[in-house]
Order: structure tokens, then C-alpha cells, then sequence
């Protein structure tokens, strides 16, 4: 257990927000905790509660229900209805006793219920459980975002990452641009050289993809052998620039595989300085029309356009 004002190892530790309106708990805990290996902060009344869950996003919330004012459910309420609290876990430590208190607790969203006055070695043990599941939840969410063989972010993910960006260009009024992209003629590299060839070399190009882009930019793998990437606060000149550099870069690629064959793609960009007027689909739409330009004109090559102006070709 520690303070706030700690170095970066404990930073690491998970974070233990405890609720209660009574000093003595708080005291008691920061104590009988210390040999968890936690951090802890604390709270005295629901509203305090409320701001610090949604500034420091703590990893459990020991919460107290005879709280003055707000009391423990109308804060676990809050809690559960604001999207950027609700996936904390809430473990009640209270009083009450009655098993009409526990269900309307577990049916407001927490994950135990723990009467006071409670046996510390039994607390502790629940929070080490409650902390457990909480670390195998946000696991598995991130593996349902990511793809696979390329370590990418996948369609799920492209699809929820591109409504954000885009609900975010329309607040602030900057730019956004789509980049699809399609590998040429892959399927022939399955046939000759086999699919563990065709595989390396969808890892390889989206590692390369990875390293090409900005830190805000989100590479994803669309499906099969098409990636996209959602470029933000970028016009389609910018991006067009950004998407040839990955297509000269694929080209110039060695595959110890299949070292006479290269691998190229062609990519469809489709851009605008300001998306109001657009909706999402328009962007894919685009995106992708330009994307079959690009093949029927002869692949390896970049077609930009913008979502105002219309499509403008970039000689490849
Ligand atoms: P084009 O230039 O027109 O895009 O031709 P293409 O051969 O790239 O396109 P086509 O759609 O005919 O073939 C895509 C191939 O990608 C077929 C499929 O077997 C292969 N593919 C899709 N996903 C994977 C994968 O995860 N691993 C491997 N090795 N191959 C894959
Ligand atoms: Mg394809
Ligand atoms: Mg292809």
C-alpha cells in the first residue's frame, strides 16, 4: 500500500478507491491493507466518490451504503449509469445485513457484499478475487479488439474506433481521413508458396503498416488481406502522401520466403477537411470505390480523393 505520490513501480499497483464516511475505516484500511499491494484512495461522501472514480478510474471501489446525503446505492447507481465508470467493480462494505440490502446491491451492479464489522482476512481475500476478475475482464476485452496473426486492431474494433474518430472530427471541425487497403493479387502467394507464406506476409505488412504510422493514427485489419486505417485531424492530401510512402515501402520489401517475390498493394483514400455534411458510410464508401479504381487501373498504386472535392488520382 501506498500513497499517490509514488514512484512508477507502484504506479503500476492497482488502484483501491474506498468509500466510507467514517475516519476510523479509512484508517483501519490504509493500514490492514498495506501488505496487498494496492494503492489507496479515499473518499468521505458520495459526491467526492463519484468525481474521483471518473478522474483516477480506480481498478475496485469499496463502497460504504450509510453514506450522508447521497447514499452507497444512489452512488453505485451513478457509478453504473456513467459510461466511463461503469465497468469498475463495487464491492460493499457495510452494516446492513439484511438480504434484501445484498440483492438490491448485486442487482444495482456489485460484485460482492461484504457486513461490517467484517474479518480482515476475509476482506483482504475478497479484494484480491474482486481485483483477479477485473484483470481477466479487461484481458479478455482487449484480446476481442485485436486481431489475431497481425496484433492489428480488428473489424470490431475498426468499426467502434471509426464512429468515435468520426463523432470527435464533427465536435472539433478538423479533418479525417479513411485509408483502405488491399494487397495484389495475394491469393497467388497462398498458391505458390503456401498459406504460412501467405500469413508471414500479412504480419509483415502490418507490422510495417504499424511503424509507417502516427501514434494517433489506428491500423486495423479490415478482413482477409484488406487493412484500413483511420487517419484523424489529417486531409486527404496528407493522407494520400502518408499511403504512398506504405505502398513504395511494401514494394521495396524482401520476403525470405519467396525472395523474387515481392508483395505491392493498392490503397483508396478518401478524405475531407471538415466531415459535416458527411455521414461515416460515406468515408467507406469512397474509400473503397477508390480502392477498385486502383486495381482496375493496374494495382500497386494510390488513389486519393476527397469527399468534397472528388476523386483526384496520384500516379503511382
Ligand atoms: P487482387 O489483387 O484483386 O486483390 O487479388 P487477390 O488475389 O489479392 O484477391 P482475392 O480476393 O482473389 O484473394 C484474396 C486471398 O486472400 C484469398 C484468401 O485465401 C487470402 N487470405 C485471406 N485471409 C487470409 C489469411 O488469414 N491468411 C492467408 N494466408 N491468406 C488469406
Ligand atoms: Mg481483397
Ligand atoms: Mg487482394
Amino acid at each position: 500500500m501506498t500513497d499517490l505520490n509514488s514512484d512508477n513501480q507502484t504506479d503500476q499497483l492497482p488502484l483501491v478507491l474506498i468509500v466510507d464516511d467514517c475516519p476510523a475505516i479509512h484508517r483501519l484500511l490504509q493500514v490492514r491493507l498495506r501488505s496487498e499491494s494496492v494503492r489507496i484512495m479515499s473518499a468521505t461522501n458520495g459526491r467526492e466518490a463519484l468525481d474521483k472514480a471518473e478522474i483516477f478510474n480506480p481498478d475496485l471501489i469499496l463502497l460504504d451504503l450509510g453514506l450522508p446525503g447521497m447514499d452507497g446505492y444512489e452512488v453505485l447507481r451513478s457509478l453504473k449509469n456513467n459510461a466511463s465508470t461503469h465497468e469498475i467493480p463495487v464491492l460493499i462494505v457495510s452494516g446492513k445485513r439484511d438480504s434484501e440490502d445484498k440483492v438490491t446491491a448485486f442487482d444495482l451492479g456489485a460484485v460482492d457484499f461484504v457486513c461490517k464489522p467484517f474479518e480482515m482476512a476475509e476482506l483482504r481475500a475478497r479484494i484480491r478475487v474482486a481485483l483477479r476478475m477485473q484483470r481477466l475482464v479487461r484481458m479478455l476485452a482487449q484480446r476481442a479488439q485485436i486481431d489475431g496473426l497481425t496484433g492489428l486492431s480488428n473489424r470490431t474494433q475498426f468499426d467502434r474506433r471509426w464512429r468515435e474518430e468520426f463523432e470527435r472530427a464533427s465536435r472539433s471541425g478538423h479533418p479525417l481521413s479513411l485509408a483502405m487497403i488491399d494487397l495484389d493479387e495475394f491469393k497467388s502467394i497462398n498458391d505458390t508458396y503456401g498459406h504460412p507464406a501467405g500469413d508471414a506476409v500479412l504480419s509483415g505488412i502490418a507490422q510495417m503498416v504499424q511503424h509507417a504510422v502516427r501514434v494517433s493514427d489506428i491500423p486495423c485489419r479490415f478482413g482477409g488481406e484488406e487493412f484500413a486505417i483511420i487517419l484523424p485531424e489529417i486531409g486527404s492530401t496528407q493522407a494520400g502522401l502518408l499511403c504512398e510512402r506504405i505502398r513504395k515501402t511494401a514494394e521495396s520489401m524482401e520476403w525470405p520466403r519467396h525472395p523474387a517475390r515481392r508483395v505491392t498493394l493498392s490503397v483508396g483514400v478518401a478524405g475531407s477537411d471538415t466531415v459535416s455534411g458527411h455521414r461515416p458510410e460515406d468515408f467507406i464508401e469512397l474509400a473503397d470505390k477508390l480502392l477498385y479504381n486502383a486495381k482496375r487501373s493496374g494495382r500497386n498504386r494510390v488513389v486519393r480523393g476527397d469527399l468534397g472535392t472528388g476523386p483526384i488520382r496520384i500516379a503511382s
